[in-house]
């Protein structure tokens, strides 16, 4: 489970071979490893329910893969909720059970800050549990669906994110319902006739810990204005993973047992018990994805050494968007032995000059020491299995990558390349 090996070599992906993959199914291809998720998902066996955000990452494949693994999902669109019950979610919980037992969590919840009207359809449809990102949610919920309960998205009035397109609390935040509006809100629920049964926070992707603690503070300011119909307390997503040489993971057992004594604490108040969830999206997947690529050009622009390769920023947007670190590795077509490394920089077939996966945030052009490589070897781009498929685009009528599946060194197709057809489906002249 190394990212990548010292020597920036890699031949292999969870025992498949790299060469293998890209000569079965094509490059760009993006390859994720099973064995990874699921030790991620079993790392969060302490929370009651682990939530998959899977925006990180929606292929059925991957959805199977963890419900199986006990673990539940998230959905914000209409496209996700179908995702959802296509992998096989019940669209809503039995019915609760009376007792002391925890009370029972929805398979699938809907977490947005609007309905799109299809979306609401969806729901209604399903009966799918509402997570309320906004007030308006609630009257077009109650119209349609009479009597539910719903869970709010509560804005903090703090955020953090690993870069401002990814801060999700605060001012500059669109996200979740205001702090100080929450009052307001529960009596717009009551009035309305929807229950509110709990609490949800998500403040921002690759954040520290020490952050993420005072959110627990923050819903548990909130849980008590809400009272004792309070039976759920999501503490969102954000668990960060190590993209760069020296970054750890974060301390999952204290982070745990923080949000275990907030619910403690609610439960002594309330006198009930009270789930305690868990969102991630990246923690679950990122680690697992592989983008092989092939080098199809190498030159020198000046000074500096390109290596082109075959994906771009339609393939994995994540450098462009956000201008974040991959590592890389090369696997060689040969056998022979690399000779040496360099620094170079790596881009894209686009015609774009942000078509580059070697640059910094600001967009400035870096380079990498990498394994010498020339036309025909592969390049290999790692921890790319969340937001990273999931972003890939069509741009440059590029078709979308294929994506496989390595588990225990076999392998299977999860999604088909697309074809020209593909690109032009529904267009007409
Ligand atoms: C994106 C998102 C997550 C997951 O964020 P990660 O940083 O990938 O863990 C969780 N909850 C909500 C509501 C989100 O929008």
């Amino acid at each position: 489970m190394i990212a990548s090996s010292a020597s920036g070599l890699r031949r292999e992906i969870a025992g498949a071979s790299v060469a293998e993959l890209a000569e079965t199914y094509g490059t760009p291809l993006y390859a994720y490893d099973a064995e990874v998720i699921r030790h991620r998902c079993r790392d969060l066996a302490a929370w009651d329910t682990v939530r998959f955000a899977q925006k990180a990452c929606s292929n059925l494949a991957v959805l199977d893969l963890v419900r199986r693994e006990g673990v539940l999902v998230d959905a914000v669109s209409t496209g996700e909720i179908h995702r959802a019950l296509a992998a096989g979610y019940a669209p809503h919980a039995a019915k609760a059970a009376s007792g002391d037992a925890l009370p029972p969590a929805d398979p699938i919840v809907y977490t947005a800050d609007i309905f799109d009207r299809d979306s609401l359809d969806a729901v209604v449809k399903h009966g799918i549990h509402v997570n309320c990102g906004s007030a308006d949610m609630i009257e077009q919920l109650a119209e349609r669906m009479p009597g539910a309960s719903i869970t709010l998205r509560v804005n903090p009035g703090f955020g953090h994110g690993h870069s401002q397109k990814t801060n999700t609390g605060g001012e500059g935040s669109k996200h979740g319902i205001w702090h100080e509006e929450i009052p307001d809100v529960l009596r717009r629920a009551e009035w309305a006739g929807l229950q509110v049964s709990g609490l949800h926070m998500h403040i921002g992707s690759g954040t520290d810990l020490a952050h993420l603690a005072e959110v627990a503070g923050a819903l548990e300011r909130v849980a008590i204005e809400v009272g004792r119909s309070l039976t759920t307390v999501s503490a969102g997503g954000g668990l960060p993973v190590p993209y760069k040489p020296g970054e750890v993971h974060a301390d999952l057992s204290g982070y745990f047992t923080l949000w275990d004594a907030t619910r403690k604490r609610l439960e002594d108040r309330f006198g009930h018990r009270i789930r305690l969830e868990i969102e991630p999206g990246r923690y679950l997947t990122a680690e697992s994805g592989f983008v092989i690529t092939e080098v199809r050009a190498v030159k020198k622009q000046g000074g500096r050494k390109y290596l082109l390769v075959d994906a771009g920023f339609n393939t994995l947007a994540r450098p462009v968007l956000y201008g974040s670190y991959h590592p890389m590795s090369v696997c060689p077509r040969g056998e022979e032995p690399s000779h040496g490394a360099e620094d170079v920089a790596v881009g894209g077939p686009l015609c774009e000059s942000g078509d580059i996966f070697t640059q910094t945030d600001g967009g400035f052009v870096a380079t990498r020491s990498l394994p010498t490589a020339s036309v025909g070897d592969l390049l290999v781009i790692e921890i790319a299995g969340a937001y990273g498929f999931v972003m890939a685009s069509n741009y440059n009528s590029k078709p979308l990558p294929a994506e496989v599946l390595v588990d225990g060194g076999t392998h299977r197709l999860v999604r088909a390349r697309q074809t020209p057809e593909d690109l032009v489906r529904g267009e007409c002249v």
